[in-house]
């Protein structure tokens, strides 16, 4: 039996274990017991994670749409199609009138040469991924106060907290592992403070449990902050030393005394007041959240809010501290990082900066670059809907599923001219394309992922692709030729590594000689730098931290007789995302198969909703019927529902409402109706 030491392709967290095969079929795992993080305990996704990969559904050959079907092709058929019809849509509608869509499932050396690929061959800064979904507020917000957008600490910072405050995450189901070891510190004694407005499992450990009102979250946070001003429990030292704009913070938060806070969260004075001292005077206090935060239409300001009040005590920059974005999929970090954004290159370098733009120019060889910001993947399906984007190229990405108000997707992809889909099966976004390209999973190829806490580490082969399927960067690397640039060849990701280094200063040490067992964290500068695993240190990487007041906002739908309910989403222990993989996987499919709502017993009575009933949840977008599931875990006049299942897809019904900067949508809040099906 041969094994491998690679990268959990599911969340974030980053878990390292051996994938374990004979004679290039994969039959289990081992954990590696001295990996960092899972410490030879992945979670139950993890243990399964080489189930999918040999599953008969798997793209094997690539796809060409022929009278309205899709029929299997050849490579050179369907890559020439690919570089011919690209090119001919903006020669006729000019450059912006194609999109590219990157992958937070593939490596970092993948996501580099996408972004290559539409910048430095096809003239384009319309190139995004599915940060834009989950954490496009966190980017923004963070850079904003603290000048980096990543997670401020590390994992292991868990073991040094005295209190926490999670807020907007279900750590134990989407991040098991930072969950479960939340919940060991909680049993050595650190505190917890949970804002959820259902009884989530670390809602059951905590010391403080605020059921506040879904999307009151700038609300309850400048009421905690006034409360500390308000008692003097202010770091002032630190507000002096390290930050600027305190007095127009201060301003803000004295319009929001417990008392209009409670109206406006329905929590009650004394829970905004408590859970304002503990935060305030533990010495180590640390932030951690997810989605819950950012998929608002205010969802930078809740992120900027997070970092104020770290601000504000000083929780930043020390071991057990920090403001902690848990990002979503394995490797939504390392594509941020690498540029798969329509405003930067790789490292957060602005395309709008002139001598970025040459250092790009002279190391990938061409004539110029575009300077202009491109376009958000959300708001390049709206211009899809009109009309103004024609070709689209999608990878490792299933917006059908993932993205809010699916007959609004749906519609922008029938509108396009040309839909290139590339993916290890063929998803339901895949059934619209016009080329469909088959490619190689994580156990297929070797490259990088990024965690959730900035840590670069290795993912390896273990086995050849599947019957024709290709390594993405390999496919990357065809077009370019086949487009005509020269400048896109390597042997192997370790040389795109290189090439990553040479361009992207926080990227600037890492090489695969260096993280062969064991990754490192960014920034990592030179080849002798060891690493950063606590950000802001002495000195916030923007200089001083930069307090940025929000106001509340009510979210973009709230109930109202026609939709009476909130309507919420989120994710289940035993799926990742659109499913593609966990549902194919034997054992979590076992566990669950089917979508359900969750409903509040005082509801469903009222209702005569019975528990397991099929009910019918509906929104202004759509309708769709699933089983009820009655819990008191969650609050009355509230509707929870996963999104994994392409059968009741939980996206038909969330909202495209978007934040003004961030432009990531209210996918946490929108108005729904719930009936009983007879
Ligand atoms: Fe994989 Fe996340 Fe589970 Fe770790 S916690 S094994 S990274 S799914």
């Amino acid at each position: 039996m041969k094994k491998t030491l690679t990268t959990c392709p599911f969340c974030a967290t980053g878990c390292m274990y051996y994938l374990q095969s004979d004679h290039d079929k994969f039959v289990g795992i081992e954990p590696s017991t001295v990996h960092s993080i899972a410490k030879g305990h992945p979670c139950v996704k993890g243990w399964n994670a080489f189930q999918f990969i040999h599953h008969p559904d798997r793209l094997t050959t690539p796809l060409i749409r022929k009278n309205g079907v899709l029929e299997a092709a050849g490579w050179e058929e369907a890559l020439d199609l690919v570089v011919h019809t690209l090119p001919s849509l903006q020669a006729r509608y000019g450059h912006d009138s194609i999109m590219f869509f990157s992958s937070a499932r593939t490596t970092n050396e993948e996501n580099y040469l996408f972004m290559k690929l539409a910048r430095a061959v096809f003239k384009t800064n319309n190139v995004d991924h599915c940060a834009r979904l989950c954490h496009s507020s966190s980017v923004l917000g963070l850079a904003a106060t603290f000048g980096s957008g990543a997670m401020s600490n590390s994992i292991s910072c868990v073991d040094e907290a005295d209190t926490f405050f999670v807020i907007g995450s279900n750590t134990t189901e989407n991040h098991p592992q930072i969950g479960a070891r939340i919940l060991q510190s909680v049993k050595r004694g650190a505190k917890l403070i949970v804002a959820d407005s259902r009884t989530i499992r670390l809602a059951k450990a905590a010391t403080l449990h605020l059921r506040h009102r879904n999307g009151s979250d700038v609300a309850l946070i400048n009421g905690m902050m006034h409360v500390i001003i308000r008692d003097g429990l202010e770091n002032r030292e630190f507000i002096e030393s390290r930050t600027q704009n305190y007095e127009q913070l201060k301003n803000t938060v004295l319009r929001y005394p417990p008392s209009i806070v409670a109206e406006i969260t329905g929590l009650t004075p004394q829970e905004i007041i408590d859970a304002a001292h503990l935060y305030a005077t533990s010495p180590a206090a640390m932030i951690i959240y997810s989605v819950g935060i950012t998929q608002h239409t205010h969802g930078v300001d809740n992120v900027r809010s997070l970092a104020n009040l770290a601000m504000l005590t000083g929780h930043v920059g020390r071991p057990g501290t920090g403001v902690n974005p848990l990002r979503g999929q394995n490797n939504v970090q390392g594509a941020c990082d690498m540029g798969a954004l329509p405003n930067v290159f790789s490292g957060y370098q602005k395309v709008a900066d002139e001598a970025v733009r040459q250092k790009f120019v002279n190391e990938w060889r061409v004539a110029d670059l575009p300077a202009h910001a491109g376009l958000p993947m959300t708001r390049a399906l709206n211009a899809a809907e009109r009309g103004e984007i024609k070709g689209l190229y999608i990878v490792g990405e299933d917006p059908v599923i993932s993205d809010p108000d699916q007959g609004h997707v749906r519609n922008a992809l029938q509108q396009l001219d040309f839909l290139v889909v590339q993916d290890i099966f063929l998803t339901a976004t895949a059934e619209y394309a016009d080329v469909v390209l088959p490619a190689a999973c994580f156990a297929e190829k070797d490259g990088t992922f990024t965690s959730t806490e900035r840590r670069i580490q290795r993912v390896r082969k273990a086995a050849l692709p599947i019957g024709g399927a290709r390594a993405d960067w390999e496919i990357f690397c065809e077009i370019a030729s086949r487009a005509g640039y020269k400048y896109m060849h390597y042997n192997a990701p370790s040389e795109i590594m290189d090439e990553i280094a040479r361009v992207t200063p926080i990227y600037g040490g890492i090489s695969y000689s260096r993280i062969d067992q064991i990754g490192l964290q960014w920034p990592c500068l030179d080849e002798h730098h060891p690493g950063t695993p606590i950000l802001h240190v002495g000195r916030f990487v923007g200089g001083m931290g930069c307090f940025c007041p929000a106001e509340y906002r009510p979210p973009a739908e709230t109930p109202d007789a026609e939709y009476p309910f909130i309507l919420t989403t989120g994710r289940s222990y035993f799926h990742y995302h659109t499913g593609s993989m966990t549902r194919r996987t034997r054992l979590l499919e076992r566990e669950e198969n089917r979508s359900y709502v969750e409903i509040n017993p005082v509801d469903a009575h009222r209702l005569g909703i019975r528990d397991r009933d099929f009910v019918m949840v509906a929104t202004r977008r759509g309708e769709i019927v699933m089983s009820a599931r009655m819990t008191k875990d969650i609050t009355p006049g509230v509707l929870f529902i996963t999104f994994h299942f392409e059968e009741s897809p939980g996206n038909l019904l969330t909202n495209n409402a978007l934040d003004p900067e961030s432009h990531i949508p209210e996918y946490k809040v929108c108005a729904a109706r719930i009936t009983r099906k007879p």
